[in-house]
């Protein structure tokens, strides 16, 4: 489609993301959080810092640690990203072997110091602290027959739920814990620490990433390959669905508590290839880059259209762009800058600094654009109204045409496994056809990527595993697991 009149009409003046806040007129999706643990390493908490600060992009509201000396936990967590939570002499005090880390997004209003991980309690048994990825469906229910029977709950976290079965079972730990697996529904990666274990588990169907490496003797555990990179640990292998990993004075004991079968297949989050996790990261055995790559490229052989310039919106966006310009033999070129200094500002532009221009968090290549028919490849489509930031400021630098390619299908229903999306009725592609958001977002043409063009891209096989043992519910509303408990449909983040 090609409707210069409809450009004009809908230029708004509005650009992406000026800086009217987190929640404001950015609306990219947001991660949920991000764990690391160590086991028996002397410099735990170090490493664990490292990890969590290569993690750093999974959650940047909360951060936290708690380390294991044996007889003592020695913890501490804060607001804001790794290096501001940690200096040098809370460092000092986390002394220990055994350690568990988390870096935490959460949705506005329930961003408070309480809810921040790992979360530590005393039981019976000691202590127990948990740090988790992710959301439990069922929650809410479970967290209501607790309170009946006299449970008392000191956050508004999932996690907290999982500590109290866990708590009030009269099985020891490992029992225990793998009773209260089975009870939970969603999507999660945990790890569970006492004075001398480290329990490590993903949900049956691994909607959640979770990887182990070795440094030495010592064992890793981290949401995303690149925290092992980081402190130069050797990747082992990722945690399969449905598996209890247990590390106590007998070494790694290799447990289930879910088996992998037709009820529970294996469906890890598309999103976190499509657009979460680094580009240096490694999922299933594909390299992120590698895989974005192969949707540009398969994104040009879907909807090849004739331009100048191929352009990534920074940063997730930039491998798929340069696969898209390798298959089309049309320049890949710079055309968007992202400002990474903006992280938490609080001198906004005022309305006429906007109307001038001042542009926050991302800026056209002038130079680059102006005079060029563009093609502008992007993750996704949330609401739309950060793609049409993005099209009006590409087209305001000049941009004679610019053609929007996704390299993930329309993305139409709520994340109910640990991705903060905005309600049904807000997501675009759920009530407007491809041409319909195309205009609202005032491109030139849009294409969407394939379900198959991903699965083939991310190395799925459809022969193996249904649906390539990928999660793409946001995109076919088909949830790997039941999601409407007592009539309650419980989505986002639930750390
Ligand atoms: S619903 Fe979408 S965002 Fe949520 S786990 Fe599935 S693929 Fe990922």
């Amino acid at each position: 489609m090609s409707d210069e009149v409809t450009a004009r009409t809908l230029w708004n003046g509005d650009y992406y993301n000026e800086g009217s806040g987190k929640d404001g007129l950015f609306d990219k999706l947001k991660e949920e959080c991000g764990v690391f643990g160590v086991y028996r390493h002397p410099d735990a908490a170090s490493l664990s810092y490292y990890g969590l600060h290569a993690l750093q992009h999974r959650g940047e509201e909360s951060a936290g640690m708690c380390v294991s000396s044996g007889p003592d936990f020695n913890y501490h967590r804060g607001m804001g990203l790794v290096k501001e939570v940690f200096d040098k002499d809370m460092m000092a005090t986390l002394v220990g072997d055994i350690a568990i880390g988390h870096v935490r997004y959460s949705t506005s209003g329930d961003s408070k110091l309480t809810n921040a991980q790992p979360l530590v309690f005393k039981y019976r048994d000691g202590n127990l602290a948990v740090a988790t990825n992710g959301n439990i469906v069922n929650a809410p229910q479970i967290r209501r027959e607790l309170e009946q029977s006299g449970s008392i709950f000191q956050t508004t976290s999932d996690t907290e739920v999982v500590a109290h079965l866990i708590a009030r079972s009269p099985k020891g730990l490992v029992d225990a814990a793998k009773d209260a697996l089975n009870r939970i529904v969603g999507g999660f990666a945990f790890l569970i620490m006492t004075n001398d274990k480290l329990l490590v588990a993903s949900d049956p169907h691994g909607l959640r990433p979770l990887t182990m490496g070795k440094l030495g003797d010592a064992y890793l555990f981290a949401s995303e390959t690149c925290a092992l990179e980081t402190i130069g640990a050797e990747l082992i292998r990722d945690i399969e669905p449905g598996e209890l990993l247990v590390l106590d004075e007998n070494g790694l004991l290799e447990e289930r508590f879910a088996n992998h079968n037709r009820e529970h297949r294996k469906a890890l989050c598309a999103m976190e290839y499509i657009y979460f996790a680094r580009p240096d990261s490694d999922m299933n055995g594909a390299n992120l880059h590698a895989a974005r790559k192969r949707m540009g490229s398969r994104m040009a052989v879907e909807s090849f259209v004739d331009a100048d310039v191929v352009t990534g919106v920074p940063d997730s966006s930039i491998s798929a762009a340069i696969g898209y310009a390798e298959q089309t033999g049309i320049p890949y070129e710079l055309g968007m800058i992202k400002n990474k200094y903006t992280g938490r500002t609080f001198i906004q532009p005022s309305q006429e600094l906007r109307e001038q221009g001042v542009k926050m968090k991302l800026s056209a290549v002038r130079r680059v654009v102006e005079g060029k028919r563009v093609v502008m490849i992007d993750d996704s489509i949330v609401r739309g109204t950060t793609s049409r930031r993005i099209v009006n400021m590409l087209r305001d630098a000049g941009a004679t045409e610019v053609h929007v390619r996704i390299t993930s299908p329309p993305f139409k229903n709520p994340c109910f496994y640990g991705i903060d999306t905005p309600d049904r009725r807000e997501l675009i592609a759920s009530s407007k056809s491809i041409e319909e958001i195309c205009r609202e977002i005032n491109a030139d043409s849009l294409s969407f990527l394939s379900p198959e063009g991903l699965i083939t891209a991310v190395g799925g096989d459809n022969e193996t595993d249904y649906k390539g043992g990928l999660c793409m519910a946001c995109f076919d509303n088909d949830y790997p697991t039941n999601i409407d408990f007592d009539g309650e449909e419980k989505f986002g983040c639930g750390c």
